[in-house]
């Protein structure tokens, strides 16, 4: 009997030490999860800035026909004025960034 309450007292703990490692490893994705979230979604919701070479400054780019706004693609992007295909430029010196 006395064996007994020991295997199962000792059987208690180590259940009881995999549920605390599993919810902090859960906790610690859960975390995980929510930050890279609120980094996308902060990501989304400000313009990207760009180092510009010229100047030396992070600006945002603007299109190079309007110096407009433009909706960023992978290396170029479309200009929010006349919504063309455009190279992206520096907001403060106008050359390519
Ligand atoms: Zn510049
Ligand atoms: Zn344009």
């Amino acid at each position: 009997m006395g064996a007994a309450e020991g295997w199962s007292a000792l059987f208690g703990q180590e259940s009881l030490a995999c549920w605390a490692v599993g919810a902090i490893i859960a906790a610690a994705l859960i975390a995980l999860v929510g930050l890279l979230a609120y980094q996308r979604y902060i990501m989304g919701k400000k313009p990207t800035q760009h180092l510009c070479n010229y100047c030396g400054h992070m600006v945002s780019a603007v299109s190079d026909c309007h110096h407009a706004p433009v909706k960023e693609r992978f290396l170029h992007g479309t200009c929010m004025e006349c919504k063309n295909d455009c190279r992206l430029v520096c907001a403060r010196c106008k050359r390519p960034v």
